[in-house]
């Protein structure tokens, strides 16, 4: 079962990256464990509220704009086997990435993602897809990609004393997502979220608001603060003056 999902009308313009909407399941995961679902859903009639089941306390959203205290995540988004209308409040990565986003190239760093639209604090902007893969594929894959770009993601969601670690290559098969770049002063945040199924999407809200013609970034080491971070050898070319130097390394 499918959740409903607006049109994801972007594309690549290169032909070695095939363009997938949502996560596919790549090395090392097992295919049962990224199909199976997440919840049975709530029964709210038409509108979810703070009792909701899939919401579990304070709203996620306010007017499709992400909730500032949620912006490290975890969040729970309604699904098809919830009660509510498809209009309830809490469904907004269900419904496909924002309009008006390019793919430009940023002066000394490569390709960039660039807003042509204004994007408000809280918005969501588009989701990181690619291969869901495992951890081990992870390591091989960062190693083999040392000397290039990589693009392989790792983020670790820490529930009690569980840590989830969710490994995404969108390097073969990924969406717009792909081209945003890591910045030391980022003005996105990935946050994991949950619709269907138990493997989260990792989706990219703008953590302040951003004008028109401004590139998209986020901190690839996550957005906590005052976390140890390990840094790799690529130079980081964000250009803040909060720059640390180097890319993160997430440590896997
Ligand atoms: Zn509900
Ligand atoms: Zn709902
Ligand atoms: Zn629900």
């Amino acid at each position: 079962m499918e959740a409903i999902s607006r049109a994801d009308e972007y594309e690549h313009s290169t032909p070695s990256v095939m363009y997938i909407v949502n996560n596919i399941p790549g090395p090392g995961i097992d295919l049962d464990d990224f199909e199976s679902e997440y919840s049975l859903g709530c029964s709210c009639i038409e509108k979810c509220s703070d009792s909701c089941l899939c919401i579990r306390g304070p709203p996620n959203y306010i007017d499709h704009l992400l909730f500032d205290e949620k912006l490290e995540g975890p969040v729970v988004e309604c699904n098809p086997n919830c009660a509510c209308r498809e209009t309830c409040g809490n469904r907004v990565v269900q419904r496909g990435p924002i309009d008006g986003l390019i793919v430009s190239e940023i002066s000394g760093k490569g390709l960039g993602l660039v807003t042509t639209k204004f994007i408000r604090k809280g918005q969501f902007v588009c989701e990181y897809a690619g291969e869901v893969i495992g951890i081990d594929e992870a390591r091989r894959r960062v190693e083999a990609n040392k000397d290039s770009t990589n693009y392989v993601l790792v983020v670790s969601e820490h529930v009690g004393d569980r840590t989830i670690v969710t490994c995404i290559d969108p390097k073969y098969f990924g969406n717009i997502g792909r081209y945003c770049n890591h910045s030391c002063e980022p003005n996105a945040n990935l946050v994991p979220v949950r619709v269907e199924t138990v493997v989260p999407r990792l989706c990219l809200f703008a953590s302040k608001d951003i004008a028109i013609g401004d590139e998209i970034t986020f901190n690839y080491a996550g957005g906590v603060p005052n976390s140890v971070h390990e840094f790799s050898r690529t130079p980081c070319l964000c250009g803040s003056n909060h720059c640390l130097g180097y890319l993160p390394h997430n440590s896997i």
